[in-house]
């Protein structure tokens, strides 16, 4: 049995270093504090790990200040690309150096494991800075054969177009993966020469602060990479607010994305909302059910359901239902609960006690509901933020389990046969970000790929994210994309340039 509170001896020097004390702001060059500390707390155990400054819109005036110096006065905005390309292939590399670190910290703050956060907030992160280094030097115009009809003949006209860099961007992110998130903002904006003001969550913002430190000590000038922390009711809003802010790029719930979009609005700032999932997953009766039902466990349960992919609709074939709810029954009754650092342990606790009393509130609505508990469906008998992997049988659409998103290791399980519509049953959500099928019929598959409306749709496999890969939602899971060339192109803005050259 792995240990269910987190001790802390163990831990590496570098964690030590950034845990058990305040952990100031990045701006400019300077660690800024405050007057108030907000703690940071592990949820295995309640114990406060850190402080961090509750920041103030003073403080966000001074980082966009320091932001949009950088912008503008250079070094950053007159480097070279490839100089800038360096300087983010070296920020992967020392958050590749401190991996150790990081991961043992974002274990303590969030709550997972540390397989999970070596993955997730330094592996991937690590992939992303280096995908994105890429970009760097390959951000380009078009030249363009102009010739209006409207001018007198003779006049002969070069046209071409320049991508240049937004400006200041804001980076708003929830605390699911914090240094993944922090990087998915962080990355596009230094390759297209940006630079940023990054507000984490004040349930885990340590690694994005050292992540900040990082980027000063890779070489990456002051002012380009700052953070902010405190709460969005007032650091995330002032951020919205700020005249010198010229994009947002949110992650988080749909409802915050919403307020963010309207306020955004006032001042046609660029924004990037990555919202809210309810992801379906779709098991025809002739898919691979060796592969299907580990796959399907996975999509829900991969981050304790703390993921706006997870597969938390799950649609099963009549012919098939039984098997694979017990094949799922099966993988969530051999995931091992504990402490975030205890390397037996497959899963930690949720983020906090709020997020745990909140995913339990949803069990209880679904059992009331009328859906049946077959897997988990309570906490564990300890403290700390636990919840046991949760399957339910023979939800119904309707019910609130398979409407809203829980955001947490609960999967609703549902029967539909052959006459039943599986895009209409896919698409019987206002959110459309992830959507995976399991089958062995190609024609099949495509049709699904091209009938959902999601952003992201897997076959035979569940939320794979690639940094080369745009990401983005469908209805209220968002609008833009991060990810790939599109982060690129939404970093940047196109200018046209008409060149008189006739002789
Ligand atoms: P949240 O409440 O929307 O918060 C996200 C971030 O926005 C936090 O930093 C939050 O600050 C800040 N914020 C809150 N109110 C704000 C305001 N009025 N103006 C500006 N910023 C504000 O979401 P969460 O509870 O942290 O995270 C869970 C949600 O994130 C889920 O709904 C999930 O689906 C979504 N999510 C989406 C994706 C995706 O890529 N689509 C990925 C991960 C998570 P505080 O620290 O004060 O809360
Ligand atoms: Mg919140």
């Amino acid at each position: 049995m792995p240990a269910l509170s987190n001790e802390y001896d163990n831990l590496s020097q570098g964690a030590k270093d950034i845990l058990f004390k305040p952990q100031d702001m990045v701006i400019g060059s300077e660690r800024v504090g405050d007057d108030v500390y907000i703690d940071v707390l592990d949820p295995t155990n309640g114990t406060a790990v850190a402080s961090i400054p509750e920041g103030t819109r003073q403080h966000v005036d001074k980082a966009v200040a320091a932001a949009v110096d950088a912008f503008e006065n250079g070094p950053w905005s007159t480097m070279r690309a490839g100089e800038r390309e360096k300087l983010i292939i070296k920020l992967a590399e020392l958050v590749e150096r401190d991996g150790q670190a990081l991961s043992e910290v974002e274990a303590v703050e969030s709550g997972r494991t540390l397989m999970n956060t070596k993955a997730f907030d330094v592996d991937f992160p690590a992939d992303c800075l280096r995908y994105m280094a890429g970009w760097a030097t390959k951000i380009s115009g078009k030249t363009l054969p102009v010739g209006p009809a409207y001018l007198p003949p003779g006049i002969d006209l070069f046209a071409y177009t320049l991508r240049e860099p937004v400006g200041v961007v804001a980076g708003i992110i929830p605390w699911n993966v914090p240094l993944c998130q922090a990087v998915w903002k962080i990355a596009p904006a230094l390759a297209t020469g940006c630079t940023i003001v990054l507000k984490p969550s004040e349930l885990t913002p340590l690694t994005a602060l050292r992540l900040g430190e990082l980027a000063l000590d890779a070489g990456i000038p002051p002012g380009v990479v700052n953070i902010v922390t405190g709460y969005g009711s007032e650091v995330g809003a002032a951020l919205v607010e700020h005249p010198g802010i010229s994009k947002i790029s949110f992650t988080g719930s749909t409802s915050v994305g919403r307020q963010i979009s309207a306020a955004a609005s006032e001042s046609f700032k660029k924004i990037t909302l990555e919202l809210g999932g309810k992801s379906p997953m779709i098991v025809m009766k002739d898919a691979n059910l060796e592969n299907a039902i580990p796959a399907v466990a996975l999509g829900i349960f991969a981050n304790h359901g703390q993921n706006c992919c997870a597969g938390s609709r799950l649609f099963i074939h009549d012919d098939v239902y039984e098997q694979v709810v017990e094949g799922v029954i099966n993988e969530a009754d051999n995931i091992v609960l504990g402490a975030s650092l205890d390397p037996e342990a497959h899963m930690g606790p949720l983020v906090s006690m709020a997020q745990q009393a909140r995913v339990l509130e949803y069990i209880d609505s679904g059992k009331s509901e009328g859906a049946e508990v077959v897997a988990g469906g309570e906490a564990l008998d300890h403290p700390g933020a636990y919840v046991k992997p949760t399957v339910l049988m023979n939800a119904r659409p309707d019910m609130r389990i398979v409407r809203e998103e829980i955001f947490g290791p609960v999967l609703a399980t549902m029967r539909f046969n052959d006459n039943d519509d599986i895009l209409a049953l896919a698409n019987d959500t206002e959110y459309g970000l992830g959507a995976s099928i399991y089958t062995e019929n190609l024609t099949t598959a495509h049709q699904f790929v091209r009938g959902v409306k999601a952003g992201n749709v897997w076959v035979n496999i569940h939320g794979i994210l690639d940094a080369a890969l745009p990401f983005g939602g469908m209805k209220n899971s968002g609008h833009g994309h991060e990810l790939g060339d599109a982060a690129i192109l939404s970093h940047t803005s196109s200018k046209s340039a008409v060149v008189n050259v006739t002789q």
